[in-house]
């Protein structure tokens, strides 16, 4: 199982500042919710679906994490020195709108050619006008060799995870507890953002100017 195919892996903690710096950034402190649109496109050939109730369930997960609500997990964040997360959790507040999702946020492509590899596969398989120019744009699909969950580039305004991952505690998609949480879609989201794994040494800048309509 590959977890995220969003790029390559060396050891490198040096995005632990990035997250700092931005929380050090004014438009970020805790106090000032960020409201971010999203669509979700379904590309499928048929063969599965995701329902509304899913994509609901999914999408209440992402807020959650995102405004640090996601008490199951928060205990478990690791506080070492290689590590420290602990003082970076629910920071900042961000909330994917609307709050309660609707069939409007939610357009389904049927094609035939899955099993994509990258963001850059899908887009180039969909009809232009298909993508929410301010925004972010999340590809529910089916992926190449198992990968869960692809960004785009870091950061970047899109991002896909597999059909199987979404869901929540109490509405697993079909990779059920173990990956069928709705967790790849947040960790993919992250990347979006800007944020890279601890073990990459991708540098990036974070861009949430591309989210909002103000610059
Ligand atoms: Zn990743």
């Amino acid at each position: 199982m590959i977890r995220c195919g969003s790029h390559t892996s060396e050891s490198d903690i040096e995005n632990l500042n990035l997250l700092r710096d931005q929380r050090k950034l004014s438009h970020l402190t805790a106090d000032v919710i960020l409201n971010i649109p999203v669509q979700y496109i379904i590309v499928t050939d048929g063969s599965f679906t995701v329902t509304l109730n899913q994509l609901q369930k999914q999408h209440q997960v992402i807020n959650q994490i995102y405004k640090g609500e996601n008490n199951d997990d928060l205990d478990q964040l690791p506080n070492n020195s290689k590590y420290p997360y602990q003082p970076i959790k629910g920071n900042p507040n961000i909330s994917f709108t609307p709050q309660i999702l609707t069939i409007e946020q939610i357009k389904i492509i049927t094609n035939t050619s899955l099993n994509y590899s990258s963001v850059n596969d899908i887009e180039n398989n969909i009809p232009n006008g298909t993508k929410l120019a301010k925004g972010l744009n999340i590809y529910v699909t089916k992926l190449e060799n198992q990968i869960l969950g692809i960004a785009k580039s870091i950061p970047s305004q899109a991002c896909a995870v597999d059909y199987r991952t979404i869901g929540n505690k109490e509405v697993p998609g079909i990779f059920g507890n173990t990956y069928g949480q709705g967790k790849t879609l947040a960790h993919e989201i992250g990347h979006c953002f800007g944020l890279v794994h601890p073990f990459s040494s991708a540098k990036c800048t974070s861009r949430l100017s591309l989210f909002l309509d103000k610059e």
